[in-house]
């Protein structure tokens, strides 16, 4: 064995360098960080090819004496911490004074610095950590530090930097992130001489969110604002409509300090269960305020990775914050009307004929004759009462209970007991219907139009029936009800896909189908489920293949969930299709009745509104 050695501070310092300093993104956020920290109001980070080469962060921030100034590069130097004890609480971003001795260590550095009550300003060079010029310049209050050729001395590090662009984006997002963290602090960044980030720190996170994310993203995205216990939570998350195909967009912040967390990423997940399709991410910008003992910051050496003492109390904090927040925005989307412009509309033909002889000069308007509407009413009015089956009572149980308003807590609660007990007791007569709306008419075999007080809602049918059947299908706690094929179908999936559809029977059979290996490559399906058309089970089981190919580890929950959707979405009604009167009209009154329909299960929006105030507006009568 050679001999054991303690290591030279240099060799100890370059290693140390590397844990807290990866690439270029990690110096921009340690010194940005160190801006925050001083109590700056404006930063601005310039960078050129991708910051390996120059890295300049300027901050009107408290500035450092001469004195400061210098022992801020050596290990373990810091403000912000004093004793073991001030490790409990942490208030400020860095406090392992480590950064500046790191990024010292594996660059050339220049640092010009004043405090508001010194006349002068110190200026330092530093040059693999040695401070090799010092002099005393003017400058503004505040710190500007320049880092240049970052790992100039560190050849094996230097071999790890991606291409300058992918440096550029890792670092620009790290920034972004501290801008979002931080509302308060108006944030540029400056890339080879383009501006591309500029938040206003006006203090308002939705501000830094549009800055960051965009326009587009922030205008989808819904607010979250909840308390529990001495839990906060706010920002906001993506309406199911609006998600991504990664997790880029999901930012999740722990006492104004950005991290990373599996069961915070989880829990949002959770919010959305059934409202997404397999391989789409919710976005969000959450920050959850907690009491400082409850989280440890100092399990990381680039603390992007913190310990809650209690994660079941996080998970349930962010769950049901998020989904209070997706419930209480409408499920409902407005739609919006082009504004037509003064010039472009048309001069108003003078209303020549009485209003009780107008003749619609094109049929346009005319949706649904008066005859028609009249007939259509009286179907729906002599459609057959159903008898009182048991399994008709039980239904009628179900409904009673998914209809009855749910009263949601403010707080986020832990999932509530349902009282069996309270539940009303059937009636042996159904209700006379009160209806509160008014079907107009389908259009383009998609649409039902329903007049709902000063509301029109459009109804996408498809969606809405494919909703309802997933409802009703999850709702069979076991085993879809299957159908037995007289004859079994053959189909020939990809090899792959057969082994894949074979290896996962067990899951396959609850929900309804029973196939075999029919050999060849050949399966024989046996058994689908009742709500699907046995010409479609092909075309479902090639879908199911491939949703189990591409959620291979999920859970099994999951997978469920996703095969009910598939099935789900075969078996309703197509949009395009014709659809018989009394078909609308259960679609409708299934929509309205229930508030758990507002997305399709792949995350679409099944009704959409147009107010009366829109139209007012659209038409200038307002
Ligand atoms: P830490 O942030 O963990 O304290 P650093 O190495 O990042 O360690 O910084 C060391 C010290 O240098 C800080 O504690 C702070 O006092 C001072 N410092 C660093 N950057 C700035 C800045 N931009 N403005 C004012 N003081 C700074
Ligand atoms: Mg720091």
């Amino acid at each position: 064995m050679p001999k054991i050695q303690q290591l030279s501070p240099h060799v100890a310092d370059l290693i140390a360098a590397g844990e807290v300093v990866e690439r270029p993104a990690s110096a921009a956020k340690e010194l940005v960080e160190n801006a925050i920290d001083a109590g700056a109001k404006n930063i601005t980070v310039e960078l050129q090819n991708g910051g390996m080469t120059f890295l300049r962060v300027t901050d009107d921030g408290c500035g450092m004496s001469a004195e400061d100034a210098e022992t801020a590069f050596l290990r373990h130097a810091t403000s912000k911490l004093r004793t073991a004890a001030d490790l409990e609480a942490i208030h400020t971003l860095g406090f392992r004074g480590e950064a500046l001795a790191a990024i010292s260590a594996v660059s050339h550095i220049d640092l010009m610095t004043k405090t508001a009550d010194s006349a002068f300003g110190t200026g330092l060079h530093l040059d693999a950590g040695v401070v090799t010029e010092r002099d005393s310049v003017g400058c503004p209050d505040g710190t500007t530090i320049i880092v240049r050729d970052l790992f100039y001395n560190t050849p094996a590090r230097m071999k790890f930097m991606k291409r300058d662009t992918v440096e550029a984006s890792a670092l620009v997002s790290a920034v972004s992130r501290l801008a979002i963290a931080h509302p308060e602090v108006s944030v540029r960044v400056i890339r080879d001489g383009e501006e591309v980030l500029r938040t206003p720190g006006d203090g308002k996170l939705y501000s830094a969110v549009y800055a960051v994310l965009g326009r587009q993203n922030a205008q989808e995205m819904v607010e979250v604002n909840s308390r529990w216990e001495s839990y906060a939570l706010t920002g906001y998350v993506s309406k199911p409509s609006a998600t991504r195909g990664n997790r880029a967009n999901q930012l999740f912040f722990v006492n104004g300090r950005h991290v990373r967390s599996k069961t915070m990423t989880a829990a949002l997940e959770e919010a959305y269960r059934n409202q997404l399709m397999v391989g789409r991410f919710p976005s969000c910008v959450l920050h959850l305020t907690l009491p400082e003992h409850l989280v440890d910051v100092n399990v990381h050496p680039a603390k992007v990775e913190v310990k809650f003492l209690n994660e079941r109390d996080l998970f349930d904090c962010v769950r049901y914050g998020v989904e209070g927040a997706l419930e209480t925005a409408s499920g409902r989307v407005q739609m919006k009307l082009p504004q037509q412009r003064q010039e472009e509309r048309p001069a108003a033909p003078k209303p020549t004929v009485s209003a009780s002889k107008v003749s619609s000069p094109d049929a346009f308007f005319r949706t649904m004759s008066a005859e028609d509407y009249k007939a259509f009413a009286q179907v729906v009015r002599e459609a057959p009462r159903p008898q009182m089956t048991p399994e008709l009572k039980a239904a009628l149980e179900r409904n009673k209970k998914t209809a009855a308003p749910v009263q949601k807590p403010e707080t986020p609660q832990p999932a509530p007991i349902a009282k069996e007990d309270a539940a009303p007791a059937v009636q042996e007569e159904l209700p006379l219907e009160t209806q509160s709306y008014r079907i107009v008419g389908e259009v383009l075999n998609t649409y039902i139009i329903v007049e709902e007080g000063k509301n029109v809602l459009l109804i996408d049918k498809h969606a809405a029936h494919e909703r309802i059947l997933f409802e009703k299908l999850r709702s069979a706690e076991t085993t879809v009800v299957p159908q037995l094929l007289l004859t079994p179908i053959l189909c020939k999936p990809e090899w792959e896909e057969a082994a894949m559809l074979l290896e996962n029977a067990d899951l396959l059979r609850a929900a309804g189908f029973e196939l075999s290996d029919y050999g060849d490559g050949v399966l024989a399906v046996r058994q689908i489920p009742a709500d699907l058309a046995p010409e479609d089970a092909e075309a479902t089981l090639n879908e199911l293949a491939a949703d189990l190919k591409a959620g291979k580890r999920a859970d099994p929950t999951a997978m469920r969930d996703a095969i009910l959707h598939t099935v789900a979405c075969k078996a309703a009604i197509k949009g395009g299709w014709r659809s018989d009167e009394k078909e609308i009209a259960a679609l409708v009154k299934e929509v309205l009745s229930r508030d758990d329909l507002k997305y399709c299960p792949h995350g679409r929006p099944i009704t959409a509104v147009l107010t009366a105030a829109q139209l007012e507006r659209q038409f200038k009568r307002a």
